[in-house]
């Protein structure tokens, strides 16, 4: 098989929003702000529970009866239980903002920490970050997968530096047509760092949504997912958007979880549709099962002492623009296509261990063989490198290509333990 260069839709995820959040400091009325995040008086709670306010701009008249109170229970809920001392938590700079809406999509909080703390380090502006070459924000962003996420962050710091003057819109639809933003993360970035109040719908909100209201249909198809942001639109609330945000998101994380959610310590178990009616189990609805196939790729290590050759990959696609191993055509001799290819005389040729590397819509089964090889002096082809196994830690490597190089690294001189063929 070869690896696709075409972008993927999943690989490149517009708008796959994160179970996550921080709570942003705004200047609303009646907000005390606190060290460690906004503080609503109780009294202001009470008085929108009380009268029922909760569905939006002095509660709409359509909505169902599980629609009443229901930011205001939020609210309330986020004060004692939400998150508040997340590193991206507390500013309303949008460039931190949109940096961990962007690496929180698809990936836990835990993985994102270090990763956002090294990104700042390295390029505390987001000038810095424009300014840098793709290949070291490739490089940083290496095992965080989802590259797509890494390319995009990087062209959207660049527009926002040619398009906008270097500092971020505050409309979000504007900033929706930036590379690598959807509208829930635009919405996101309007919200906790503008004052807009713009609904959001990530997954724990869809979550959130389709249970309390008794939603049914994948969330992920388009006609529920129109209804479902047209509930959120109704629901979101006139003041106080961004703890609102911030609440949904956290009750998604922490409570209403995909498994076992716990009802009982939930503010909104009392309007919840789908707990009066015994269905959180199966709300919301999973995506219809489809055959996720398996793939095969044979992939050469071709080893010169302590270094091996490594290609830039095209820069769409399935690990676009990392540095990966060459792969072997189909049918073709390793020897005789490795010399001709590579300008060198191959010495040895033993098969590593197999590993299995699962894509969003595919699973890719890597058959690694390593080559001894004395290169022949002659030109190396753009995109092609030898690295010392030695700077592996710092290069752009796809997590599978990482372990396949670990291992030999490892290994010193001697073999890979053999594959059964
Ligand atoms: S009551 Fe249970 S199912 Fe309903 S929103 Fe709360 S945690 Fe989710």
């Amino acid at each position: 098989m070869s690896l696709p260069v075409k972008p993927l839709k999943r690989d490149a995820p517009k708008d796959m929003e994160p179970h996550k959040r921080r709570t942003v400091v705004t200047p609303f009325p009646g907000v005390e702000v606190g060290i460690r995040g906004a503080q609503l008086r109780a009294t202001e709670t009470d008085r929108l529970c009380k009268a029922g306010r909760g569905a939006g701009a002095g509660g709409k008249a359509d909505l169902p009866s599980a629609a009443r109170g229901f930011s205001a229970r939020l609210i309330r809920w986020h004060q004692r239980h939400g998150r508040h001392d997340m590193p991206w938590q507390n500013t309303t700079d949008p460039y931190r903002v949109w940096l961990s809406e962007i690496m929180l999509q698809q990936t836990q909080v835990a993985t994102v920490i270090p990763y956002y703390l090294r990104f700042l380090e390295r390029f505390p502006q987001l000038a810095d970050l424009a300014a840098a070459p793709v290949g070291e924000v490739m490089a940083l962003w290496s095992g965080l997968g989802y590259y797509a996420r890494a390319r995009n962050l990087h062209a959207c710091a660049q527009a926002v530096m040619s398009q906008h003057g270097g500092r971020f819109p505050h409309d979000p639809d504007v900033i929706a047509q930036l590379p690598g933003i959807g509208r829930s993360t635009a919405n996101s970035i309007a919200t906790f760092c503008f004052g807009a109040h713009a609904p959001i719908l990530d997954g724990n909100v869809k979550r959130v949504l389709c249970r309390a209201f008794g939603i049914a249909g994948f969330p992920g198809s388009g006609t529920v997912e129109k209804r479902l942001w047209a509930l959120a639109a109704e629901l979101m609330p006139k003041r106080h958007g961004a703890i609102y945000n911030q609440a949904q998101m956290d009750l998604g994380a922490s409570v209403c979880a995909r498994a076992k959610p716990r009802c009982d310590a939930c503010p909104l178990a009392e309007l919840c549709v789908a707990r009066a009616t015994g269905r959180t189990a199966e709300l919301p609805e999973a995506k219809p099962r489809r055959t996720i196939p398996l793939r095969h790729a044979t992939l050469l290590v071709l080893q010169d002492g302590p270094r091996v050759l490594l290609e830039t990959r095209p820069p769409t696609g399935i690990w676009g623009g990392l540095l990966s191993l060459p792969e072997l055509p189909a049918g073709a001799d390793t020897q005789e296509w490795a010399a001709r290819n590579f300008n060198c005389t191959v010495l040895t040729v033993s098969p590593a261990p197999t590993l299995v590397h699962a894509f969003s819509h595919f699973r890719l089964q890597i058959a690694p063989l390593l080559l001894q090889v004395r290169p022949q002096a002659a030109a190396m082809e753009p995109g092609r490198q030898w690295l010392p196994l030695s700077a592996l830690e710092g290069a752009a490597l796809p997590t599978p290509i990482r372990s396949i190089l670990g291992a030999v690294q490892a290994s010193g001189n001697k073999p890979l333990p053999s594959r059964k063929r």
